[in-house]
């Protein structure tokens, strides 16, 4: 049963879709506390990602549950995809079509934001609100730590790998940077010697 009016549901979605939601509060916090430092909602990335970490060359999404319908699974009828409701994404009863449609087209461009900044040469993390309740926080923020950090490792065996000519021996470009990235003072560990 849906609980809420329609207009009561508005407010509490568009409430939940806001910036500074406390989810991406704790992310923000929890790197902080180990010695990350970032940019936010970077506007000229595509998807706006949450946390950017150029040292890392890596952005980070929080993501909510029901809006980036984490856990669904997509089934096929009359050739048309059906996201069915998961643990953490429970489609209201109330207008069912136009929810799955909506986090359908969240998912598609969630993949195609995350497609297109690793062709620009930036790492993705994906960090979902259910794995940031209190009893699973410090244990989603030591994970994400460890991945950062074995980024950068990799980032820069790759770099002592490099032909000399800038590129990695992957063939992946470094991420492009804008005039306003250029212009800020750079870390000599950030770049490889
Ligand atoms: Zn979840």
């Amino acid at each position: 049963m849906d609980k809420l009016s329609p207009q009561q549901r508005h407010a509490n979605m568009a409430a939940i879709r806001g910036k500074n939601t406390k989810p991406e509060l704790i992310v923000r916090k929890g790197l902080w506390k180990r010695g990350f430092r970032y940019r936010l909602n970077h506007k000229r990335l595509p998807g706006h990602p949450d946390l950017v970490l150029r040292k890392y060359r890596t952005c980070i999404f929080v993501n909510g549950c029901f809006w980036h319908g984490h856990h669904t699974q997509c089934t096929i009828h009359n050739s048309q995809c059906i996201i069915e409701s998961s643990e953490c994404c429970k489609i209201p009863k109330t207008n069912r079509e136009f929810w799955v449609a909506k986090i359908r087209r969240n998912k598609e461009r969630d993949k195609e934001e995350q497609r297109r900044l690793a062709e620009m040469g930036w790492h993705c993390i994906t960090v979902w609100e259910c794995e940031l309740k209190p009893s699973k926080r410090e244990e989603t923020l030591d994970s994400i730590a460890f991945t950062l950090n074995h980024i950068w490792l990799q980032n820069h065996t790759r770099c002592l790998m490099a032909d000399g000519r800038g590129k990695m021996d992957s063939g992946i470009p470094y991420p492009q940077l804008d005039e306003e990235d250029m212009q800020m003072p750079m870390a000599a560990e950030d770049e490889c010697l």
